[in-house]
């Protein structure tokens, strides 16, 4: 077989894992996934290698770092050990020419599409780059997948954001009405990846991902904040965590149970947009009341208000309907927003305790 891609940054020779059973067994599948680095790349990276996948991820560069890979730490193989299925290459959704260059030469079986500016608060100070990096990131990488001419099955990281104003509980004939520039820029995503199915017949499907979270997730969202706060003010770190919207509605589901729905979508017989929840709400106030119980504290003794985390137009309310997932593809969440805020404060105090 030809020699399989090397070191991060290598972009040149054959990437291309043979497609033949190995030793008479299962084919191996190839994945290429955009912000294999984030919260949901990590687990998904986990579960198409524990699948058998040869797993391809694109990581962007960073000055201070060889590469910013310590949620992979887990999975992460030396490029120099042999037999390696985990590939990471350097790269950025918003160069085009990178993302026709990698596809081709891989020849994914799988795309998925998680890079994005992910923050809602985040996008109202960098619109201009959350629109180049989340929306048009999307587009290049369909253009890509059409321009190199693989037959890859893409799925999009859509999200329930996009639902904005439009009362609960939403499924996949709600109206989208989003509230941020990041909203605004997952519609543009979202839309071009239902265009590019029905203009070219692609598989290119769009998981539309109500919040979810864990202990991987970012510290600067809501429920992380919360969490890691929990911990540093029990170990007597600190007294207090500074909130804004308390009143928000949310449907929390676990993010490892997230990483899976998004396969199995790529599995099904038909490309089809999903709406990915738990159908179970809570406020921001009842996450951190159920945190900080779990430590044996007062939520209302901690927690602060500051103007600064309120955004210049909220979503006040997303619970999302999952039946149809459900129904035809066999998902359903398992852990919910009260069982997640006890599994994230007791992983912040291992982190904590563990000196990581
Ligand atoms: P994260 O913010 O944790 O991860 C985002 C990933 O995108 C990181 O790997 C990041 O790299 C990468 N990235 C950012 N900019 C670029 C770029 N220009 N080129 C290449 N990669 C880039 O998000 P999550 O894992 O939580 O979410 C995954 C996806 O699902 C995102 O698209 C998000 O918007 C979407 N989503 C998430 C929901 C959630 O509740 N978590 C809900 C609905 C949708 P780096 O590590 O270098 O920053
Ligand atoms: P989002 O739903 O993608 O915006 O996820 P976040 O975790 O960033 O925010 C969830 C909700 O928590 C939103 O309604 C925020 O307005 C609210 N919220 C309240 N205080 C904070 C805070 O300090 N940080 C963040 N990120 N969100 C907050």
């Amino acid at each position: 077989p030809p020699p399989r891609h090397g070191a991060v940054g290598r972009l040149a020779g054959p990437l291309r894992a043979p497609a033949e059973p190995r030793d008479g067994g299962p084919e191996v599948k190839t994945a290429l996934i955009t912000g294999i680095t984030g919260q949901d790349g990590s687990y998904l990276a986990e579960l198409l290698l524990a699948k058998g996948y040869a797993v391809h991820g694109v990581v962007r560069h960073a000055s201070s770092l060889i590469a910013n890979t310590s949620r992979l730490d887990a999975v992460y193989q030396d490029p120099h050990e042999s037999g390696r299925r985990l590939f990471l290459h350097k790269g950025d959704v918003t160069d085009a020419g990178l993302l026709v260059n990698l596809i081709r030469d891989i020849e994914p079986d799988e795309i998925y599409n998680l890079a994005a500016q992910s923050h809602v608060r985040v996008s109202f100070d960098l619109p201009d780059y959350t629109a180049n990096v989340t929306a048009l990131g999307a587009i290049r990488l369909l253009e890509a997948v059409r321009a190199s001419r693989i037959d890859a099955r893409i799925y999009q990281a859509s999200t329930s954001e996009m639902f904005g104003t439009t009362a609960p509980p939403q499924d996949e004939t709600a109206p989208f009405h989003p509230r941020s520039p990041y909203g605004v820029a997952k519609l543009y995503a979202h839309w071009a990846t239902v265009n590019y199915r029905e203009s070219y017949g692609m598989f290119a499907v769009n998981g539309i991902a109500f919040n979810h979270e864990s202990p991987r997730r970012g510290e600067t969202f809501v429920t992380r904040k919360i969490t890691r706060a929990v911990a540093r003010i029990e170990a007597g770190l600190e007294k207090k965590v500074y909130l804004g919207n308390l009143d928000a509605v949310r449907d929390w589901g676990y993010a490892p149970e997230y990483a899976e729905a998004m396969w199995l979508m790529l599995q099904h017989r038909e490309p089809v947009d999903y709406v990915i929840a738990t159908g179970r709400a809570a406020t921001v106030r009842d996450f951190a009341e159920a945190a900080f119980a779990h430590a044996g504290l007062d939520w209302r003794d901690h927690i602060e208000h500051d103007d600064r985390y309120e955004r210049p137009a909220e979503v006040p309310e997303l619970v999302g309907n999952p039946a149809k997932i459900e129904r035809e593809i066999g998902w359903k969440a398992r852990v919910h927003w009260d069982e997640l805020a006890r599994i994230m404060v007791d992983a912040d105090r291992e982190a904590l305790h563990g000196g990581s």
